[in-house]
């Protein structure tokens, strides 16, 4: 056990490592001897008044019998970001059928997560949970055999800067072991968490049989597809239209659990939504988006299923651009750079998103989402009155439209596009989809009578880059590794700040964050190894994080993540500023 809690009794000084001002003092020892639960309470009872710095002797692990209590951060004052203790309950009960699948097991974690938030609402331990997605995080695990592993927060309760005692023996030694005890699964709505799961496989099995029936997405019958507000991702209540799919494109698909469901197939291919403003367009693209992820019992989107590879696309005036083949859309720039190998610390609104799509298919993506709301113009159309204004030879960019059928035909890479302002795109579209007050009709035969013949442009697939991993560094000037989130907007990483504003498919605040982790992860665990091209290099971290699930990304991290996809994390990387790309292939 000696030096187990760090420090070894050398009553260590620590150089560097940054406090603020010099004068820091040292460490409290960590308690010694028998280190029960009994013995906790007794500690934190008799730490009442003392001052609020020695909240750091309780670290390490704390047997309580049934769950063992590691404390692994304590905060030096009671303004600091929370303390944070682990739980590891050895046998919660919880059946081999709820954990064996890793899919069940997610959902079984994700159960239990969001039940511990309910058990401790009004106390002082915090758990990270999802929102309407069941995603792999940090902080609710089902282990192998059972049993539960919980990453909890706690703002430690002091009177100024002195030890509230009580509150914290209250809290660490009553509070957490009733939890313990209310998320056995004797105590637990069983039936309930098993639907739970149920449902969520049934989504799983739904995204499963996409590519086979040749669809990029599904919304089943009777989903709801509208949100509360513009600020809430809960269901609409009251007055939203459930969905009703149109005869065309109706299609039934066998679940291991619902068993038959019948729904709108959204076909391979080239699929335009059309409808007057305000019709639910951007709603129902909206669904798709999230329609990557799985959502829990009564969101109304649980069986609103994309390919798990779709990845919305938009303008984004601004961010850099290392090194990205947008020859495909950018040809002859004023500047004379070469736009196979463009890089810019200022994108254009045209830039950006071409470099958005090539960076999408680049990382593996099959299926774009595009919404006119959020695209520049100059890239989606160019009308016959503009080109006679402005010749082709004066005019760097080829538009979406010239692009988006070779994109499929010799690429498999499909497109679904919200446009209600222009027609051209019945020139291309395989699929028409009208939504009238919220109900889709299938439109392609009456779109088609007004399509006109149109060329197409040649498509080259964007060259694939090898990053130098020596530029991906959360290290900061001062020496020490910082991966940091900041609201839903930017992701500190060293130095730098990523502006993942744009980056519409983090869903979860905990992504964003284990996106961070995940970056440093591709460098520490050696996939981004200066040879790999940054595909193969995403492949390899998927592997890993399959395999050893969500924790592999954390370590000695301490804070909530949650499991980001692959197209998420490139696009950190593609944002991050200091990225320097070796080599093009
Ligand atoms: P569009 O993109 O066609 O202009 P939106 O998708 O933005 O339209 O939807 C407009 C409004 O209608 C939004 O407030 C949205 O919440 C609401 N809405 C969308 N779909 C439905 C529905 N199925 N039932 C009720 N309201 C809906
Ligand atoms: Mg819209």
């Amino acid at each position: 056990m000696a030096g187990r809690y760090g420090n070894g009794g050398q009553g260590r000084r620590h150089g560097g490592g940054g406090g603020r001002g010099g004068g820091r003092r040292p460490e409290p020892e960590p308690i010694r001897g028998v280190r029960d639960d009994a013995r906790l309470s007794s500690e934190l009872l008799r730490m009442d008044g003392d001052s609020y710095g020695r909240y750091k002797s309780l670290k390490g692990d704390w047997d309580f019998g049934d769950f063992t209590l590691t404390v692994q951060h304590a905060q030096s004052d009671p303004f600091a970001p929370p303390s944070r203790v682990r739980v590891l309950v050895h046998d919660a009960g919880i059946p081999k059928s709820a954990w064996a699948d890793p899919v069940r097991r997610r959902a079984t974690a994700d159960y239990l997560g969001r039940r511990a938030r309910r058990l401790l609402r009004g106390s002082l331990l915090k758990i990270d949970t999802g929102g309407q997605e069941v995603i792999e995080r940090s902080s609710c695990q089902v282990t192998e055999g059972g049993g539960i592993d919980l990453r909890i927060g706690i703002d430690l309760p002091g009177r100024g800067r002195r030890i509230d005692g009580r509150t914290a023996e209250r809290e660490l030694c009553a509070t957490l072991p009733d939890l313990v005890d209310d998320l056995d699964w004797e105590e637990i709505d069983t039936a309930e968490a098993e639907a739970f799961a149920d449902s969520v496989a049934d989504t799983v099995a739904l995204r499963a049989q996409l590519e086979e029936r040749g669809l990029v997405a599904f919304v089943a019958d009777g989903a709801i597809l509208p949100r509360r507000s513009g600020v809430s991702d809960e269901p609409m209540t009251g007055g939203a239209v459930p969905f009703e799919s149109p005869e065309p494109l109706r299609v039934s698909v066998d679940l291991p659990h619902r068993g038959t469901v019948t729904g709108m197939g959204v076909p391979e291919g080239i699929t335009l939504i059309v409808g007057g403003g305000f019709h639910g367009k951007s709603t129902l693209l909206h669904a798709l988006e999230r329609g990557v992820y799985d959502h829990i019992p009564g969101d109304g989107r649980e069986l609103v299923v994309s390919r798990g590879d779709a990845v919305k696309i938009r303008a984004e005036e601004g961010r850099r651009v290392e090194r990205t083949d947008v020859s495909p859309f950018v040809r002859g720039l004023p500047t004379g750079a070469d736009t196979g190998d463009f890089r810019t610390e200022n994108a254009s609104g045209s830039t950006s998103q071409a470099a958005n799509i090539c960076e999408a298919v680049e990382a593996g993506s099959r299926t774009l989402l595009v919404d006119e709301d959020s695209t520049a113009t100059n890239l989606m159309i160019r009308d016959e009155r503009m080109q006679a204004l402005v010749h082709g030879d004066r005019e760097p960019l080829v538009p979406f439209i010239d692009i988006v059928r070779p994109l499929h035909r010799e690429h498999r890479v499909s497109t679904v596009l919200v446009m209600g302002g222009s027609g051209d795109y019945f020139d291309v579209a395989d699929q028409v989809i009208m939504l009238d007050a919220y109900h889709p009709h299938d439109v392609t035969e009456r779109a088609r009578a007004l399509a006109r013949e149109r060329a197409d442009a040649d498509f080259t697939p964007p060259r694939h880059r090898i990053v130098d991993p020596a530029s991906v560094n959360p290290t900061t000037a001062r020496g020490r590794s910082k991966i940091k989130r900041r609201d839903m907007d930017v992701l500190v990483f060293g130095d730098h700040d990523i502006d993942v504003r744009s980056v519409e498919q983090f869903v979860d605040p905990g992504q964003i964050t284990g996106a961070g982790l995940a970056l440093r992860e591709l460098v520490r665990g050696g996939h981004l190894d200066g040879a790999r091209t940054l595909a193969e290099a995403l492949d390899s971290l998927e592997r890993a994080l399959a395999r050893d699930g969500v924790t592999r990304l954390g370590g000695d991290f301490g804070g909530d993540y949650a499991l980001p996809r692959r197209y998420e994390i490139a696009a950190v990387l593609n944002r991050l500023r200091a990225l320097r790309v070796a080599e093009l292939r």
